[in-house]
């Protein structure tokens, strides 16, 4: 049992949830030391949303909202510590939702889908083909879903799978605290915040854009913009950590 008067309770909660999910095959070892690398990019940006992240929020419900196939394509860490914050964001933005895997195995598929299924998300199914441009299972996807997806939220996704989906032409948004990572760098919209914080707020603004702000705000915002900013925010708390 956590405390919820320990000072660290939201991040120890999710560990305890991570662990509990990697022992069931939901969650891999390589996740665990992801989600780690997370959490120390969430202490440089003071585990809060910044206004950046805000506004990189509001924008990434825009492109949703203004998208004609929107998709969010889900892992296990994302299935783990956010399964319940997905079935509201899927009905308001419209999304398909799709299981994606680095280290694919049927079994962790039907393990997720049914995961996500009982947090009442609708989650794609069919036999996935090899057509995205990269080597072994990472090219596997949907025909239908990510596919024919022209805008793909992939929240934790690495650099290497966000940099063929932009090859593709798609618009890509990702959810990453390290505003130094490849993926960071090579999405559209990077949203730098902490998962569980972030899609509530995607969801909130949904419900709230209308259709002229949402087409404008997707027409005109400058990821570097929202890059620079985490970095500065960082700068600024490492300038006065001591104080
Ligand atoms: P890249 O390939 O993009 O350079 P990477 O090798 O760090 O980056 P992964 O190891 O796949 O990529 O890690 C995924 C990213 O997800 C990490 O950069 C980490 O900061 C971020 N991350 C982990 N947990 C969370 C979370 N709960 N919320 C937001 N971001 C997270």
């Amino acid at each position: 049992m956590i405390p919820p008067d320990h000072p660290r309770y939201r991040s120890l909660v999710a560990r305890e949830r991570l662990a509990q999910y990697a022992a069931s095959g939901i969650v891999t070892l390589e996740g665990l030391t992801a989600h780690g690398r997370g959490e120390a990019f969430d202490y440089l940006i003071g585990e809060k949303t910044t206004i950046s992240a805000l506004q990189a929020e509001k924008t990434a419900a825009a492109l949703l909202l203004s998208a004609e196939r929107p998709l969010i394509s889900v892992n296990g860490n994302t299935a783990a510590l956010a399964a319940d914050l997905l079935a509201p964001l899927q009905e308001k933005s419209g999304a398909r939702v799709e299981v994606n895997l680095f280290h694919r195995s049927e079994e962790r598929i039907r393990k997720i889908g049914s995961l996500l299924a009982d947090a009442g998300v609708r989650v794609e199914e069919g036999v996935a083909e090899r057509l995205l441009p990269l080597s072994h299972d990472r090219a596997l996807c949907l025909r239908h879903g990510i596919y024919a997806a022209d805008v793909v939220l992939v929240p934790l996704e690495d650099g290497d799978r966000c940099a063929a989906l932009r090859a593709m032409g798609k618009t890509i948004i990702a959810i990453d605290l390290n505003p130094l990572s490849r993926t960071a760098r090579t999405a559209s919209l990077t949203i730098v915040d902490e998962l569980t914080r972030a899609l509530p707020h995607i969801t909130d603004f949904c419900t709230t854009l209308s259709r002229d702000e949402a087409g404008r705000l997707a027409a005109s915002f400058d990821n570097r913009w929202f890059l620079s900013q985490a970095l500065e925010e960082i700068q600024e708390r490492l300038s006065h950590a001591l104080d």
